[in-house]
């Protein structure tokens, strides 16, 4: 039976980094909250602090099951599609789990959500901008990417075929979607495993190793906090504007990686040094990187009323816990 909706929203990929502090903004908000995620990268400790609310289930399992998103769909009165591939350095070692997670997964969720007509939100990513040069970028913009024998360009592919896939089921079958592209998200929480900036150079700060800075350090990105990043998805959701919608998430405060490196190491008082590793040794030989990545957010001003602007120094601070 489609959408009987005992619970308000299911997260999918709830117990990653993004996800769970989505889920705990949604329960403290009241919502009843259902999240599918098969524990790949994300953890179930990420949600300690949901698991004693009477209002939260967790099923492990993974959007790649059919049947079993399905169900959960079935439950739900809204979907927020978070599961996903997850960082730079992962997605170049699982090619082939990237490619059939971002697509398969997405195309199930959406199939699932249609005869019932429940919204959904795509989480897709900056990365499709790719190579692009447009600065600020803007949703309507074009994408730019390297050659398909260079493996980071799957996973911009691989969300891009998500994006054109939702927008298909919103034109053709008129399944309300709402598609963000988030920009690099930081915030307690996020693990540096798979290849993250931010909490790898705040792990080696407290670990008195070298910040590891790859290429010149010139490179450009806009972090902003995670807190606002689920506060700006809870209101997409829910918005009759942004359906049918690409909507660039993020902050537009531009640092280098160079200039982040020597603020983690002020702010967090450690005597690492900073070293440059060349992109050869950093990464595979296949690896191209991008220069610069800032988000147009006008179109998300204009829907939610607000746009993340916590500053770098604060972000440092709120994950260091000072
Ligand atoms: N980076 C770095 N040192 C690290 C990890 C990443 O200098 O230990 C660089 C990386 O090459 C890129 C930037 O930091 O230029 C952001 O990398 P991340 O993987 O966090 O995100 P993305 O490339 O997706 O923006």
């Amino acid at each position: 039976m489609p959408g009987t909706g005992e619970y308000d929203y299911l997260v999918t990929g709830g117990a990653g980094f993004i996800g769970s502090h989505l889920c705990e903004l949604l329960l403290a908000r009241g919502a009843g909250v259902l999240v599918l995620d098969d524990l790949s990268t994300g953890t179930l400790s990420n949600l300690d602090g949901c698991s004693g609310n009477s209002r939260f289930r967790f099923v492990v399992g993974s959007v790649l099951d059919e049947a079993l998103t399905r169900g959960l769909v079935n439950q739900s009165r809204k979907v927020v599609h978070l599961a996903a591939a997850v960082g730079v350095e992962n997605i170049i070692r699982q090619p082939v789990e990237t490619i059939e997670t971002n697509v398969k997964g997405t195309e199930n969720v959406l199939m699932a959500a249609r005869p019932g007509m429940t919204p959904v939100f795509i989480a897709s990513t900056s990365e499709v901008y790719g190579k692009s040069e447009s600065v600020p970028f803007r949703e309507d913009g074009d994408i730019v990417l390297g050659a398909t024998s260079r493996s980071r360009w799957s996973y911009a592919c691989s969300k891009a075929v998500d994006e054109f896939l939702a927008l298909a089921y919103w034109k053709d079958k008129g399944l309300p979607v709402v598609i963000g592209r988030l920009f690099n998200t930081v915030g307690p929480r996020q693990s540096g495993r798979y290849g993250m900036v931010l909490p790898r150079f705040i792990e080696q700060a407290l670990a008195g190793r070298p910040l590891t800075v790859f290429g010149d350090g010139r490179q450009t990105r806009c972090f902003s906090l995670v807190y606002e990043i689920v506060d700006a998805i809870a209101s997409l959701v829910d918005n009759p504007e942004a359906v049918g919608k690409v909507i660039n998430i993020g902050s537009t405060q531009e640092i280098s990686i160079r200039e982040l490196a020597e603020k983690v190491r002020r702010i967090s008082g450690s005597g690492s040094e900073i070293t440059l590793i060349p992109y050869d040794e950093a990464y595979p030989d296949d690896f191209e990187d991008m220069r610069r990545r800032v988000p147009d957010v006008s179109l998300l001003s204009s829907l939610i009323g607000k746009v993340p602007e916590a500053d770098i120094d604060t972000i440092i601070r709120e994950i260091l816990g000072r």
